[in-house]
């Protein structure tokens, strides 16, 4: 028979019964329906009212709750009138009384959709669902975890749920119908605080243990488990768990996993799974969804330069849905197909092919969501179809519901979704269950102009396989020698800088050749010789060079990450981005130029022309700090030079390999000798006096604010003989704080301080040293974080399984080590963590301090973070501004006026809202700040290069003998 015919036919008689069912969420004679209908006619609406359910249970006091409404309703330009003057009259009622009835509107339109708030509370609408015939998944909703203690929390939550629930459902005996067998859902990710694909093995064996006590327990009590699929970045870590979880527990045999027909691999999933159940002859059973997470994957694939992992057009989903459908179907010998959809056509799709392949109705069944599920089973029922209809009943506290309810309430407002289609607007039926027709799609040519380098995706097995045998590379070279590059020459001295690795300090990484002021002079005279003709090459082919010289540097992204690993103890991560901001200066400096290169007119008048270009300045110096190793060199290099000028290396003591590397991709790229030196030596000796040279024209620094000020001041001295005043553009440290206000989410907050503390051991001039906490976040906020910093893992940088290696030299773990009992002293000490180790290891601190203490005012350049209370907003902001640097700085806020406070009131020059402060990138974000923070315009933005050239105006008088040319374009 027909198989689309057949569809079709069981869809129209679905949908008769259906269309008697409607939902309570879209009943317009309700408030909720309501709501949900002026959501669905008013995009600024929806958002403004997704956004304050989302923050209203962070709101402990209610005139915060009141006036975090009221600034969110301001928000909503079209806010229905009627809701307007509701809360004009709510304004003129005390906040204890119009607080708590919008909490108690918000919870009823949570419990639409989630069960109840603990296993106990949940159980009448279980229990209810049962007699109806209803099948059961429950679902425990939780915060991120952020920490092994709340990781250990959340499978704790498990167990008491099966202790609750188990005995309510007896096992049935006829283990191949699973029509009266509880099971369970498991956020995989919850249940181990470090989960991450680069430590693949790692995961798998922390997370697999993690599980095991839940496992058992279900199996004892007859459960079946089902592992719930997350973002696309875990999807492969989370299959491999399961896949581990179930050979090595080989006594379960009831375990299921859910597959997202929204994802473009998914075909290739389910085909490796039913390979794995064939051979491992164990039945599986696959949840196949749609997809959850469309806007996330769409949008963080995108701002990482990542491929879109989704399907960007519904009907592709849906269209897969049915492909993967079938696979499932004819499989079901060897899985257990659950089709978890709401969708009528999708339904009937496995419906008819069920039939064709004479499936019995206990091999495979129908799942639901909680809220939405009542139609679909009601009519599936009274279509007298057998299968079982599982009900996914999510069961959890407000906060962590919230989330969970903003994605139910955008899933069934959204102009695609089936349940809206079907019952607030009158889609014809035929529409509604037409075969999906993916339209034809346009190829995504390749992006002209500047975009960021991705980072490496190391949830792809191949590049962990590449990151390691680069590290095994690295590892082989350690102990070589490395000149100095002057002019054409390569020249190797004697004494030598030996560059170690801080993680094993009697590993040599390298011993690179030392400058003396001999070779300093040698360098002027190589660069004085070059100069000339290569300001008067165009700015294009200078460019070219840079986009040559990021070619090459991604062909050897894996050793540089690699190299930078051993010689700075930074991450594979941290190193991975640094090598990608790397490649963005090229790439964005080398446009730049070729954009200031054109001429540029002024003016529009008759009889005259203006035109404004730039000239270079000269020979420079670029003296570079050792913690962005080849981004900052980099940066200031590539600058320097496609302005037209040569430049002088001198990089820090403490990583000279790496910046040798850059040297060697500019000669391999052909760059003519002479333009770009590369002269390591110490700063006091050799840096200071290419700084106090006469025939040094600009010195583009960056490093501490000590060694800023005194070239500041050296290169302010002009020698008899000098041509110019020296340009001095100086990066210098920073004392960055983050406010955490009442109205946080502190799941993002915990994790964005986390990485912008502790991110390479703090040692970013950009670190997070402060945190400014207002009073109804400060007790949660702190011990979570104070959880979170004793779950990082501290070890070797080359693991994967790494959060922070060591601190980059003896002196530094001094100084810090300093700082760490200087805390002590001047505040209450709430972790102090410790990290053996023969490298110089040192774990994370947090003090509670006040705000004048030494650690809250100096820059640390490490693992110590000051924690202070504000008592509001304008406190908090008068803190965060109260030191001499002036660099980073970010707040955690869901409230809109406080956002708006900070964007106008906190002096910084780069102000990060809601996101971690670390991480600025070239071109987004461009980087750089004021104060005692330096001097000069933004890394990686618009000002950058003109900082390194004269501008000139050149004005031509066109008249001659009174004749002007017509027309002077
Ligand atoms: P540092 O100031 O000790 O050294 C920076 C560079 O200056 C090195 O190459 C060093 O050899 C050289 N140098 C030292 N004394 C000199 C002198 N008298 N004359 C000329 N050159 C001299 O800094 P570091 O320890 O390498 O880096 C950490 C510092 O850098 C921190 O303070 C951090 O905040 C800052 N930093 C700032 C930015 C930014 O963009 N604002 C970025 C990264 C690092």
């Amino acid at each position: 028979m027909d198989i689309e015919k057949r569809i079709r036919e069981i869809a129209s008689e679905l949908f008769s019964f259906l269309k008697e069912e409607k939902p309570s969420f879209f009943d317009k004679s309700g408030w909720k329906g309501k709501v949900v209908e002026w959501s669905m006619r008013d995009e600024s609406f929806k958002v403004q009212l997704l956004r304050f359910i989302d923050v209203l249970p962070a709101l402990k006091r209610d005139e915060v709750a009141l006036r975090v409404f009221r600034e969110y309703l301001d928000e909503a330009e079209s806010a229905p009138s009627v809701l307007r003057q509701g809360a004009d009259a709510f304004a003129r009622v005390p906040a204890w009384i119009s607080a708590p009835i919008i909490r108690t509107s918000v919870r009823s339109l949570a419990r639409l959709f989630i069960a109840g708030a603990n296993p106990k509370d949940a159980w009448a609408s279980l229990d209810a669902l049962r007699r109806e015939g209803a099948s059961l998944s429950v679902d425990l909703l939780g915060e991120a975890v952020v920490s092994d203690v709340e990781a250990r929390r959340y499978a704790e939550r498990y167990m008491e749920l099966l202790n609750f629930l188990a005995p309510r459902f007896p096992v049935p005996e006829n283990d191949t119908s699973r029509r009266d067998r509880l099971d369970i859902s498991l956020k995989i990710s919850s249940f181990y605080s470090q989960m991450e694909p680069l430590n693949w093995e790692g995961s798998i064996e922390k997370t697999t243990r993690a599980l095991l006590p839940v496992l058992e327990k279900a199996q004892a009590l007859g459960a079946s488990v089902t592992f719930d699929m997350e973002h696309s970045y875990f999807k492969d870590l989370i299959i491999a768990i399961f896949k581990n979880v179930l050979s090595e527990f080989k006594g379960f045999p009831r375990g299921g996993i859910a597959l997202q027909a929204y994802l473009k691999d998914t075909k290739k999933d389910l085909m490796e799974l039913v390979e794995w159940a064939k051979e491992h002859k164990q039945r599986i059973a696959i949840r196949l969804v749609k997809g959850a997470y469309w806007d996330h994957e769409t949008v963080v694939n995108r701002q990482k330069g990542w491929p879109v992992p989704v399907f960007l057009n519904k009907e592709e989903t849906d269209r897969n849905y049915e492909t993967l459908t079938e696979v499932l179907l004819k499989n079901a010998e060897f899985v257990y197909p659950a089709i978890a959809t709401h969708n009528i056509r999708s339904i009937s799709n496995a419906l008819a092919m069920a039939e064709e392949l004479s499936l019995p109705p206990d091999d495979f069944e129908f799942q639901a969501l909680y809220g939405m599920a009542d139609p679909v089973r009601r009519a599936l029922k009274r279509m007298a179809v057998q299968n079982p209809v599982r009900v996914y009943c999510p069961i959890g506290e407000l906060i962590p519901g919230m989330a969970y309810l903003v994605r139910r309430i955008l899933e069934n407002t959204s102009n695609e979704s089936f349940f809206r289609k079907s019952f607030a607007e009158d889609i014809p039926l035929e529409e509604l269950i037409q075969s999906p027709k993916p339209p034809h799609k346009k190829e995504e040519g390749p992006r002209e102009g500047f975009s960021n380098e991705a980072t490496t995706d190391f949830s792809h097995a191949e590049n962990r396989r590449k990151i390691k045998e680069a590290l095994a590379a690295v590892k082989k070279e350690f102990g070589k020698e490395y000149p100095l590059s002057l002019g054409k020459q390569e020249v190797f001295t004697e004494k030598k800088i030996l560059s170690i690795n801080p993680a094993r300090p009697d590993e040599i990484v390298g011993r690179v050749s030392t400058a003396a002021k001999e070779e300093a002079e040698q360098a002027i005279e190589a660069a004085k010789k070059a100069q000339r003709s290569w300001g008067e090459t165009p700015a294009d082919e200078r460019a070219a060079y840079l986009f040559k010289a990021a070619a090459e540097m991604r062909k050897r992204k894996f050793l540089l990450t690699a190299l930078e690993v051993y010689e700075t103890g930074k991450t594979i991560m941290e190193a991975d981005s640094d090598v990608a901001e790397a490649v963005d200066y090229l790439e964005y400096y080398g446009r730049q130029m070729i954009e200031l290169s054109k001429p540029r007119r002024l003016g529009r008048y008759p009889g005259e022309i203006n035109e404004y270009i730039y000239e270079p300045k000269g020979i420079g110096v670029v003296i570079s700090p050792w913690n962005f190793p080849l981004a900052i060199p980099t940066g200031m290099a590539s600058a320097a030079i496609v302005s037209g000028n040569c430049a002088i290396i001198k990089p820090s003591g403490l990583s000279p390999v790496i910046a040798w590397q850059l040297m060697d991709i500019f000669k391999t790229v052909g760059l003519p000798p002479g333009v770009l030196q590369y002269l390591p030596g110490p700063g006091a000796e050799v840096g200071e006096f290419l700084v106090s040279h006469p025939e040094i024209d600009f010195i583009a620094f960056t490093g501490s604010k000590e060694v800023g000020l005194r070239i500041a001041k050296r290169a302010a001295e002009t020698l008899p003989g000098q041509r110019n005043v020296k340009r001095v553009v100086a990066e210098m440290g920073g004392k960055n704080a983050i406010i955490i206000d009442d109205s946080a989410d502190l799941d993002e907050a915990v994790k964005g301080v986390l990485e912008s503390a502790l991110g390479y051991q703090g040692q970013k001039c950009s670190a997070c040293s402060r945190l400014i906490v207002l009073p109804d976040a400060y007790k949660e906020f702190s011990e979570r974080l104070t959880e979170a910093m004793k779950s990082i893992v501290i070890g070797p940088p080359e693991e994967p399984s790494t959060f922070m290696g060591p601190l980059i030299d003896q002196g530094a773990l001094k100084k810090v080590g300093g700082y760490r009992e200087k805390g002590k002293q001047e505040g209450k000490t709430l972790l102090l963590r410790e990290a053996g180790g023969e490298g110089y290891y040192l774990g994370p601190a947090l003090f509670e301090v006040g705000p004048d203490a030494s650690i809250a005012q100096e820059e640390i350049f490490g693992p110590v973070l000051s924690l202070m209370r504000a008592k509001d907003i304008d406190e908090a902001i008068a803190i965060a501004n109260g030191t001499e640097y002036a660099l980073t700085g970010g707040i955690y806020s869901r409230s809109p006026a406080n956002i708006e406070k900070a964007k106008k009131e906190f002096r910084v020059g780069n102000l990060y809202i809601n996101r971690k402060i670390t991480g600025a990138l070239v071109g987004r974000q461009p980087f750089g700040g004021s104060g005692m923070s330096g001097v000069g315009s933004k890394a990686g933005g618009p000002d950058y290069l003109p900082q390194f050239m004269n501008p000139k105006t050149v004005s031509e008088n066109t008249m001659r003998k009174g004749v002007a040319p017509e027309r002077e374009e």
